[in-house]
């Protein structure tokens, strides 16, 4: 079984001041340390920060998108290469905001993944469906679908992690039957398995979309669920080391 990924994602949220929390659930790690591996992908801004205050602490932290290009006319971006210079060890790429804001394909977000392979930062390639589709029973097949063509295939399961985040559980207070969190992680894992992917069974699943303290132990009880994706509970340490410590 793949080591437990505790993942935190700030997205558009913190200033320089938050990064105390990130400090203090170093802080609580270095004192009791967790049988999982933390990680935070702060806004870019706050990359430089984590860099100078959390390097050779047990919480890693990553970047939340990337270019596909190593550098190059391309205002507002940032690439795998400067998350790498940074220390970044893993970057989020196909976030359901991102594949909304910024329409994303699963073609870019497989080139994503791609760059960030390239630099030797780890992605975390994200899927999920929309209330929608859940509505029309058609989770499995986009499940599938954005799998198929968002995950490189000639990675090694080692080197990246995949993210269910069900786009309606994200920041809504919902969140599926454990049921059926088990049937899209056992899906997915079958999927990546049926791609010939090397080491499939050694990709971290993750599970996002409203986890808190109070429901983080039993989500990650379920089969094939090897850690979490966090967003608005990783904003605040005790709220996130509850998590940690689910
Ligand atoms: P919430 O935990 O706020 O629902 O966000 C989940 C998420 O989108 C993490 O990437």
């Amino acid at each position: 079984m793949p080591k437990r990924l505790i993942a935190g994602n700030w997205k558009m949220n913190g200033l320089k001041a938050a990064v105390s929390e990130a400090e203090t659930v170093a802080k609580s790690l270095s004192e009791q340390s967790a049988d999982c591996d933390v990680l935070i992908c702060p806004p870019a801004t706050l990359i430089a920060v984590f860099e100078e205050k959390l390097t050779g602490t047990a919480v890693q932290y990553g970047g939340q998108d990337c270019h596909t290009n190593e550098s190059g006319a391309h205002t507002g971006d940032i690439s795998a290469e400067m998350l790498a210079d940074l220390g970044c060890a893993f970057g989020i790429v196909g976030h359901s905001e991102r594949r909304t804001d910024h329409g994303e394909t699963n073609d870019e977000v497989k080139a994503k993944a791609y760059a960030l392979t390239r630099a030797n930062v780890l992605p975390i390639i994200c899927i999920g469906e929309t209330q929608s589709e859940r509505e029309s029973g058609n989770t499995l097949k986009v499940l599938t679908e954005q799998v198929e063509n968002s995950v490189p295939t000639d990675l090694d399961g080692t080197k990246m992690v995949v993210a269910y985040e069900p786009v309606w559980a994200i920041g809504t207070g919902l969140v599926p039957e454990l049921s059926d969190i088990e049937e899209a992680h056992n899906h997915i894992r079958a999927t990546l398995t049926n791609m010939g992917i090397a080491n499939a069974d050694e990709i971290r699943l993750l599970y996002g979309g409203s986890v808190k303290p109070g429901n983080a132990g039993e989500i990650l009880t379920v089969s094939n669920v090897n850690g979490a994706l966090v967003g608005g509970a990783s904003l605040k340490a005790a709220d996130f080391l509850g998590i940690i410590r689910a």
